[in-house]
């Protein structure tokens, strides 16, 4: 096996002969220091075993008829205190049956008196081999309880019959266990933390079925250590464990403590809206006092003085309502918005936001279709945030339409979820460009964007509004034909 861990090959291999009979210690000696092993010999058991204590030796051979303490003694011995040495029994004819019985309690293989080198040196090479085997398979077992004993992740394994199979130090911190020694119990008892253990069980269907459809989750979870302390957030990852054949017999569950991750975040938010706060006022000012001038209240204007002004007017607007942007995204991150929800008529909400972008569509010679079925469920979300969801995608999809176009906006119930989708045939994009636009102030840079306005945080702010829902939305586009955003809500069980 080619592991560069294994360091196996490097020291030789130890042999203890155990043997009454002189004649045989010494002709196995002979074979086997021929072949290159190091071998140590002892005329009876006792002695045997006491060597066998001293230091390891990778296969011991061993005669079954001796006076005193018998083979099958030294065997039993051997194989409970030192399983990773291949026992190999040597045994005159008469006792074949002591043979099997040895090979039952453990033995690797016996070979019967009189043998021959031939025999011994292939018997010798074939314990050898499993030998290694057995050391490879505890070495990586070892490496890998260290490994994960040593993450500073959570990791429990549990099978179908939901027993605990592995959970590292971290795990059992985290989960509030009070259990040092969870192997084999169910981990409903293991896991202290109530909303974990409804997680895992959400997340693994209770392993009920057959489990085929039973896909990875991640979710983000508070957990409240004690009452003094600060509450920790930590992310759940539940996957499910397959065999070969693709059935399931298992899951793991991972978890990470992005509690500082959380903070850091919390307060890049915060300061993100103390300065947009503090620069929306003062533009604010400077946005109304321009007019003032552009409506010539203060005087008239020469037409290249209009000009400069419009266009500082339009780069101000432009600044405003990114520091509007701003702040809003700092608000949903800070996650202040999502809390007030309530049961939502979809239909109407896109049918006023439609009704509300029509003008500016026409004006663009856009034509704005609302295809919406008769009868729709009702979505848990906030009103404000859908409203803010449909007018940016709508926005979009008129803008990025300058040469006029159809707009379509349809909904649909499709299974779990809500999906809504706003269907344009303007510039459209590539698929480098697809996968960027929900970041933060990235924007498709090209000839036929140049002269349209924007901030580049609009989709970033309806993908946050969108993840904060437990929703998902995702983007196709093909260049110079148009886009489809899709939105996908849960809804509301029962
Ligand atoms: P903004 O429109 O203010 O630049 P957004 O975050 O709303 O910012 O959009 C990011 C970028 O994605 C836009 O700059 C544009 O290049 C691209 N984009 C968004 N919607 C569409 C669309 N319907 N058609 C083509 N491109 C779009």
């Amino acid at each position: 096996m080619n592991d560069i861990w294994n360091d196996s090959d490097a020291s030789p291999i130890r042999i203890l002969v155990i043997d009454d009979e002189p004649r045989i210690r010494e002709a196995c000696s002979m074979v086997l220091e021929d072949c290159g092993y190091e071998v140590t010999l002892a005329p009876d058991g006792l002695k045997g075993l006491n060597l066998v204590q001293e230091s390891y030796f990778d296969i011991v051979l061993l005669d079954l008829m001796m006076p005193e303490l018998s083979g099958l003694d030294v065997l039993a011995n051997i194989r409970e205190c030192y399983p990773d040495t291949v026992v190999i029994v040597i045994t005159g004819y008469a006792t074949v049956e002591h043979s099997v019985d040895a090979m039952k309690r453990g033995a690797f293989d016996f070979i019967p008196k009189p043998f021959s080198p031939e025999q011994l040196r292939v018997t010798v090479s074939k314990a050898i081999e499993f030998n290694r085997a057995l050391r490879d398979i505890s070495e990586t077992r070892s490496r890998l309880r260290t490994l994960v004993n040593r993450l500073s992740e959570g990791v429990l394994c549990i099978n179908r019959q939901h027993r605990v199979v592995l959970a590292n130090p971290t795990f059992l911190r985290m989960a509030a266990s009070t259990t040092l020694a969870p192997w084999g119990l169910d981990y409903r008892e293991v896991i202290g933390f109530e909303p974990l253990k409804e997680l895992v069980h959400e997340a693994t269907g209770g392993f009920e079925g057959d489990g085929d459809a039973i896909e990875e989750t991640v979710r983000e979870l508070a957990l409240c250590p004690g009452e003094e302390a600060e509450e920790a957030v930590v992310l759940v990852r539940v996957i499910p464990f397959r065999n070969r054949p693709g059935r399931l017999v298992g899951a793991i569950v991972v978890l990470n403590d992005i509690t500082a991750l959380k903070h850091m975040d919390r307060m890049k938010s915060d300061f993100v809206s103390m300065v947009s706060h503090e620069l929306r006022s003062p533009m604010n000012s400077v946005l109304m006092q321009l007019q003032v001038i552009l409506e010539g209240l203060a005087g008239d204007l020469t037409p290249k003085q209009r000009e400069i002004l419009e266009r500082a007017y339009e780069k101000i607007g432009n600044l405003a309502q990114m520091t509007t942007e701003l702040l809003d995204l700092a608000t949903i991150e800070s996650g202040l918005i999502v809390s007030e929800r309530s049961l939502l008529d979809m239909a109407a909400i896109i049918r006023d936001q439609v009704e509300f972008h029509r003008p500016r569509a026409e004006s663009e010679s856009i034509c704005l279709i609302a295809e919406i079925p008769e009868s729709l469920p009702p979505i848990r979300a906030n009103r404000r945030n859908m409203e803010e969801v449909l007018s940016n995608l709508l926005t979009n999809a008129i803008k990025y339409s300058p040469n006029g176009g159809v707009v379509t906006v349809s909904a649909e119930a499709a299974g779990d979820y809500f999906a809504l989708r706003v269907r344009d045939t303007g510039l459209g994009m590539n698929e480098e460009e697809t996968k960027k636009i929900f970041q933060r102030f990235y924007r498709v840079r090209n000839q036929d964007t140049r002269s349209i306005q924007g901030t580049g945080l609009g989709l970033a702010i309806v993908q946050k509004i969108v993840e904060s829902h437990q929703g998902k939305i995702a983007v196709e586009s093909i260049p110079q034909k148009g886009s489809t955003f899709t939105v996908w809500l849960p809804l509301e069980k029962g």
